[in-house]
């Protein structure tokens, strides 16, 4: 046994799925997506044993972590069977479509019920978020949208 001391990034591997209202099966979906993907990695490197799973949660993106991560841990299994997962948030920016003025998006300066009503439907931060330099609504999220792996760390048998 060797422990893999390269550890394995894919920031290009996303999970994008339509964003509809949040119920428990979506978080059962997106952790299945997330051990198929990891999986196929495994394999590919060989690693007989998956110590670290990272995970990426956009900020703009309404998933509840708690259920993901209790939905990982029940499917994990074989090499995933001891496997650590960290869920981080990744911080969103927003850039907006009329003056090309970018900024962060800071749920801390909303009140709570409007961050709350972001949160599960990111469409509605159009209602609340204006450009600071326009004033314009109409903005994109450039990023901070989707969940994706970040990265894995495991043990390949030599
Ligand atoms: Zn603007």
């Amino acid at each position: 046994m060797q422990l893999l001391t390269k550890i394995l990034c894919f920031p290009t591997i996303y999970f994008y799925y339509s964003n509809k209202v949040s119920s428990s099966m979506h978080e059962w979906a997106l952790a299945e997506a997330i051990l198929i993907t990891a999986q196929r990695i495994a394999k590919d490197e060989e690693l007989t044993t998956i110590s670290e799973v990272i995970i990426r949660v956009g900020q703009l993106q309404q998933v509840e972590i708690p259920i993901l991560r209790f939905a990982l841990k029940q499917m994990s299994e074989g090499a995933f069977k001891d496997t650590k997962y960290y869920i981080r948030k990744a911080k969103s920016t927003l850039k907006c479509r009329v003056c090309g003025n970018a900024w962060q998006y800071n749920p801390n300066k909303l009140d709570k019920a409007t961050a709350e009503a972001i949160h599960f439907i990111p469409e509605v931060a159009h209602t609340y978020i204006k450009c600071a330099n326009c004033g314009s609504p109409d903005f994109e999220i450039v990023r901070g949208r989707g969940v994706w792996l970040e990265g894995l760390k495991g043990v390949k048998t030599v």
